[in-house]
This record gives structure tokens, C-alpha cells and sequence, in this order.
């Protein structure tokens, strides 16, 4: 059995690699798992995915994202986190210090810090595979101010608030926004429903699923729809697709150990990133479906650090 460490970290992404940084910076020598492709993504999580990230403050003009992760890499390795690329496949959380098991064996935490992230559902229609970032996109937030979506149309597909929101917001960019709703009704809160019907660019196709993303050459130009109740097809003539579909929180390996929403995501007391279980902390994506920024999950990254670290110097002091 190996030592007891002050602090394990589980994931790589912003939230992880913020959580490094300080739990080192705060001398507790913090060993993080990167993991190996764990949630289908690399290490590093999921802007290793993207091209140019151009809403992180620091880079005026933009880098790429697996640039960025790599740069915060080795600043959580230069602060003194150990990394192991290894994924988690399963934690014992019923008493301290709690069990880590990983593919090279068992680790014990005082505390832990869950930054495992979450995947963008993906619809795997035929080219998507050849259009993805090339006109597809899971993050109108990120995506959206491109300039090949400038005046151009664009379609999102989802009837949740992610879908609403996202086919707002993109009405500030393209020419006009079709949102395809593969039923007759939207699952999104009242308010979000009225904001997307009163929008003069947004068209709802009700009972529509996208069959394909087609395009003469790299970049999409549209994309086959069909009625999902009379089987009729046409092409919607596009340059964006932005799916909103709903993301997968990567907690499968948390299995009952402590609780979690409905969706999967967990649940932490509100204003701060304790989960149900005391010691354990959560940030970034696998505890937030509503904000979903690299600075976002960067900045609770710091919060969950800070809150292991305090609650480890008040259990020293006591
Ligand atoms: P993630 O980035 O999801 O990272 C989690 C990591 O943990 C992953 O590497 C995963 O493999 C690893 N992991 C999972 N399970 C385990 C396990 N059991 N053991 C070990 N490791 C594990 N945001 C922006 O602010 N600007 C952008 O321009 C932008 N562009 C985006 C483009 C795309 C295509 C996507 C998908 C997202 C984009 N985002 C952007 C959103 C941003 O990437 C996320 O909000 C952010 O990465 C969340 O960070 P995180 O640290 O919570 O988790
Ligand atoms: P949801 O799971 O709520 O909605 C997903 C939507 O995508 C549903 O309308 C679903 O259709 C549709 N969908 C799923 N799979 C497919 C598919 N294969 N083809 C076509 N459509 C599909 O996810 P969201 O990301 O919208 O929201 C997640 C949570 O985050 C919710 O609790 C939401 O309220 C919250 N949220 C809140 C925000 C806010 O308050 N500002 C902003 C964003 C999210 P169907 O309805 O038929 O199942």
C-alpha cells in the first residue's frame, strides 16, 4: 500500500491543472492522474479537441487549445505536481483516507479533488467525422464569434436550454439560426422557450433530426434534415452545425460513492466545490452544466484546492 497523500487529483483539464497549481504552490505536493484517454479524450481534456481558443484571458491573440493545455501542464508540473497518466477506474470513499485505485495499483488521499470533465454528446450522422470543426461544433460559446459563421446560416440541434441559449446567442453572429427539435415540444424552462419563439432569426423545425452533414468541399454547406413523422428530406443550406445535445459527466467510475444529480454530474454545496462527501471536492465541468468554460472550471479549480488546503490545515492545527 503506498503512502497517504495530502491531495490526489482526478483529471487534466483547466480545473485540474488550476487544482495542481495551488495545492503545489501550497506545498502539499498534489499527485494528479491525467488519465489515458479516459472519457474518449486525451489528456488534458477537452480542449485538446479544439483548434483556437480566443476567450482565455491572458492571449490576446488566441492559441490552441491543446497549446494551452500543454502550457498548463507544465506549469502544475513546475509548481511540484507529480502526474501519472494513468485513469482512475474506481475510488472507495466510504472512509479517510480514501482509496484510489488506478491501472498501477491502489493510492490513499486525505483528500481528493474530482476534475474529470465531460464529454459533448456527438450524433455520429454521416459526415460529421469530415466536418468536425470544419463547420461542427458542441460549444457556441466557443465557436460561435468565428468569422466562418460571420452573416452566414446556421443550425442547432437540441430542444433543452443549452439549445435555446446557444441558438440565441448565435443570432448575434449568423444571418439567421435554424434549431432543429426532433419532437413537437422544447424541454427547455419557460423563459428560455419564449426568448428563442420571440426571436425573429430563429426558426424551429419541430419533429426534425439532422441526417447529415454535407458539403462539396472542407468546410460544411448544410445539412440533410428529415420530418420525423412524414419521412420527408431537405437540405438546410448552413455553414455552422452546433449540436447541443446535452453533455456526459465522465463519473461512471464514482459508482454510488457519493451523490449526484439527476444527469450524473455532482452535486456540490452551492458557492463552494464540497461534494456529500467530506474531504471530497469537485470542479469544473463534472459539477457544472450550466457555465462549461475553460475559466470557469480553471477558476473552481483554484476554490477546490484552496478548500482542501484549509480544510487540511484545520484538521493539523486541531
Ligand atoms: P475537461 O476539460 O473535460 O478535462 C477532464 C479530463 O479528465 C479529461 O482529460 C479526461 O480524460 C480526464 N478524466 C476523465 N475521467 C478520468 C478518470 N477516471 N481518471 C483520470 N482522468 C480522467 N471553453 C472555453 O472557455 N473556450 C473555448 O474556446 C472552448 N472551446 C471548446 C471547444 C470544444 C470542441 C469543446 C468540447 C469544449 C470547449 N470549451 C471551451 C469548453 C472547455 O473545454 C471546458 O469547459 C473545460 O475543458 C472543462 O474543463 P475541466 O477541467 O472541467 O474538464
Ligand atoms: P438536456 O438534456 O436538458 O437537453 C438535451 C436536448 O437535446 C433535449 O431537448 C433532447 O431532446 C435533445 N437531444 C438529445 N439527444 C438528441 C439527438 N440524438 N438528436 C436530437 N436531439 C437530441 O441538455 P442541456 O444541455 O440543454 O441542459 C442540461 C441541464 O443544464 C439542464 O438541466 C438545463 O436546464 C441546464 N442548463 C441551464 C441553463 C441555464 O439555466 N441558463 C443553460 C444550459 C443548461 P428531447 O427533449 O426530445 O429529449
Amino acid at each position: 500500500m503506498s503512502k497517504v497523500e495530502s491531495v490526489i487529483i482526478v483529471g487534466s483539464g483547466p480545473a485540474g491543472h488550476t487544482a495542481a497549481i495551488y495545492a503545489a504552490r501550497a506545498n502539499l505536493s498534489p499527485l494528479m492522474f491525467e488519465g489515458f484517454m479516459a472519457g474518449g479524450i486525451a489528456a488534458g481534456g477537452q480542449l485538446t479537441t479544439t483548434t483556437e481558443v480566443e476567450n482565455f484571458p491572458g492571449f490576446p491573440e488566441g492559441l490552441g487549445g491543446p497549446e494551452l493545455m500543454e502550457r498548463m501542464r507544465a506549469q502544475a508540473l513546475h509548481c511540484g505536481t507529480r502526474i501519472e497518466t494513468e485513469t482512475v477506474s474506481s475510488v472507495d470513499l466510504t472512509k479517510r483516507p480514501f482509496r484510489v485505485t488506478a491501472d498501477s495499483g491502489e493510492y490513499l488521499a486525505q483528500t481528493l479533488i474530482l476534475a474529470t470533465g465531460a464529454t459533448a454528446k456527438r450524433m455520429a450522422i454521416p459526415g460529421e467525422d469530415k466536418f468536425w470543426q470544419r463547420g461542427i461544433s458542441a460549444c457556441a460559446v466557443c465557436d460561435g464569434a468565428l468569422p466562418a459563421f460571420r452573416n452566414k446560416p446556421l443550425v442547432v440541434i437540441g430542444g433543452g436550454d443549452t439549445a435555446c441559449e446557444e441558438a440565441t446567442y448565435l443570432t448575434k453572429f449568423g444571418s439567421e439560426v435554424h434549431l432543429l427539435v426532433r419532437r413537437d415540444v422544447l424541454r427547455a424552462s419557460k423563459a428560455m422557450q419564449a426568448r428563442v419563439k420571440a426571436n425573429p432569426k430563429i426558426t424551429i423545425h419541430w419533429n426534425t433530426e439532422a441526417v447529415e452533414a454535407v458539403g462539396a468541399g472542407k468546410l460544411l454547406d448544410g445539412v440533410r434534415i428529415k420530418h420525423t413523422t412524414t419521412g420527408a428530406e431537405s437540405v438546410v443550406v448552413a455553414s455552422g452545425l452546433f449540436y447541443a445535445i446535452g453533455h456526459e459527466p465522465n463519473t461512471a467510475f464514482l459508482a454510488g460513492q457519493l451523490q449526484l444529480d439527476d444527469s450524473g454530474y455532482v452535486i456540490t454545496k452551492p458557492g463552494t466545490t464540497q461534494t456529500s462527501v467530506h474531504g471530497v471536492f469537485a470542479v469544473g465541468d463534472v459539477q457544472d452544466k450550466v457555465w462549461r468554460q475553460a475559466v470557469t472550471a480553471a477558476g473552481s479549480g483554484c476554490m477546490g484546492a484552496l478548500e482542501a488546503e484549509r480544510l487540511l490545515s484545520e484538521e493539523e492545527g486541531a
